[in-house]
């Protein structure tokens, strides 16, 4: 069975290495730029077990109580680093500070503020980076556009928490290439004014040749790498 298994994660990675390999090609790119995220919610830690042998260094998770529950069982928990990708209610801050290396999903002052005490607590600095919405229509999560910056510069003055970035996810059926070019736009301005902040995670199993194209640091491809997910559980 898990040999069946590792058939398969390595056949699926080796074909999205693949379509990375291609799309940097074309944007005359060098692939070791990019990270390339496993999202593995709703799959299990033997999963991520051997994804982790299979040469994945970060994987991307967006229930806390999921996450929590399966780095427990994940045998080279300290090899990986976990991205948290999901909506984050202000009073798990503490929880997800806890486990996770990045916050990708920060989106309001009031987050800011509950990370950053989380943090401290903690004795750590927190890599995150600020969630855009650039689909405005849609409730995803994230702040407009306009309030990026000011979000940004919010972090940058926290003292442990550091900006390391931008995030989004594209607009669904539509062509995801505006969208990602905004953001690039975006996060070259918030760069200008904060050094460290050169990370733009974009792009899913869907769209990561556009987000490549438009400058994507970041890659979090999750139903390509392993499959179909069941949402209802
Ligand atoms: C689930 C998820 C992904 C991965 O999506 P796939 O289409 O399965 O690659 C990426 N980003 C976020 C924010 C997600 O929630």
């Amino acid at each position: 069975m898990s040999g069946e298994r590792r058939a398969e994660l390595a056949a699926n990675l080796e074909v999205v290495r693949e379509r990375i390999a291609r799309a940097c090609d074309a944007a005359g790119r060098d692939p070791a730029d990019l990270t390339l995220i496993a999202v593995t919610k709703f799959f299990p830690a033997s999963d991520v077990d051997l994804l982790a042998d299979l040469g994945i260094t970060a994987i991307g998770e967006n229930r806390d109580q999921e996450v929590s529950a399966k780095l427990l069982e994940v045998r080279d928990r300290d090899r990986l680093d976990v991205h948290f990708i999901g909506q984050v209610q202000s009073k798990k801050a503490g929880s997800v500070v806890g486990y996770a290396d990045v916050v990708q999903s920060v989106d309001r002052p009031k987050l800011v503020t509950a990370l950053d005490r989380a943090a401290g607590t903690a004795g750590k600095v927190t890599d995150v980076l600020v969630q855009v919405n650039l689909d405005e229509a849609s409730g995803r999560g994230g702040v407009a556009p306009s309030g990026a910056q000011g979000l940004s510069d919010l972090v940058a003055a926290t003292d442990h928490l550091r900006l390391r970035g931008v995030m989004a996810v594209a607009p669904l059926g539509v062509d995801p290439a505006p969208a990602f070019a905004r953001l690039q736009e975006l996060a070259r301005a918030i760069r200008e004014e904060h050094a460290g902040a050169g990370w733009v995670s974009a792009g899913m199993s869907g769209d990561l040749e556009a987000a490549v194209a438009h400058g994507a640091t970041h890659l979090r491809v999750g139903s390509a790498i392993l499959g179909t997910r069941q949402s209802h559980r």
